[in-house]
């Protein structure tokens, strides 16, 4: 199975036999009126960001913040708290530094500082497509110039 990137939607996706996006559903090899000045991809949350504009490619120095809420299979608050009265009568005091790190890093709350000019701030803040919560990514569709950025820092 070929995973390629859609050019409408940038969703890495497997394309059908008929070579349609199962995302958006549109033709994957036709590409007029897709715009390939825009790709995916995925940032680590609190990292520091090229100042180039994820959006357009221009040199910015404007930060956005944003953020997400892990959902899905994280355990509910109630489900946490009583996890955390167990662990801590079990375990005992002599664990509890250790295990209050572990709680620290299994916040649920994921943020970013996305560079983003002035011009596509007037559209509204980057859009969060995706959060990968295991490895603490977030997924945007962003400008090439942004991406080649984040690789030439890396
Ligand atoms: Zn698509
Ligand atoms: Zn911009």
């Amino acid at each position: 199975m070929n995973i390629i990137e859609c050019p409408h939607c940038y969703t890495r996706v497997a394309a059908r036999s008929d070579d349609s996006c199962p995302a958006c559903q549109q033709n994957t090899i036709e590409t007029s009126g897709a715009d390939r000045s825009k790709t995916q991809t995925s940032v680590p949350v609190q990292s520091a960001l090229p100042p180039v504009c994820c959006q357009c490619g221009v040199s910015t120095h404007r930060y956005v913040e944003v953020s997400a809420t892990v959902a899905g299979n994280a355990p509910s608050p109630l489900a946490r708290f009583v996890t955390f009265l167990l662990m801590v009568s079990i375990v005992g005091f002599f664990l509890f530094e250790k295990e209050s790190r572990g709680f620290q890093r299994r916040r649920d709350r994921l943020r970013v500082r996305m560079p983003q000019c002035d011009v596509c701030a007037q559209n509204g803040p980057p859009v969060l497509e995706y959060v990968d919560s295991e490895n603490y990514r977030m997924t945007f569709v962003v400008d090439r110039a942004f991406k080649d950025a984040i690789v030439s820092v890396a």
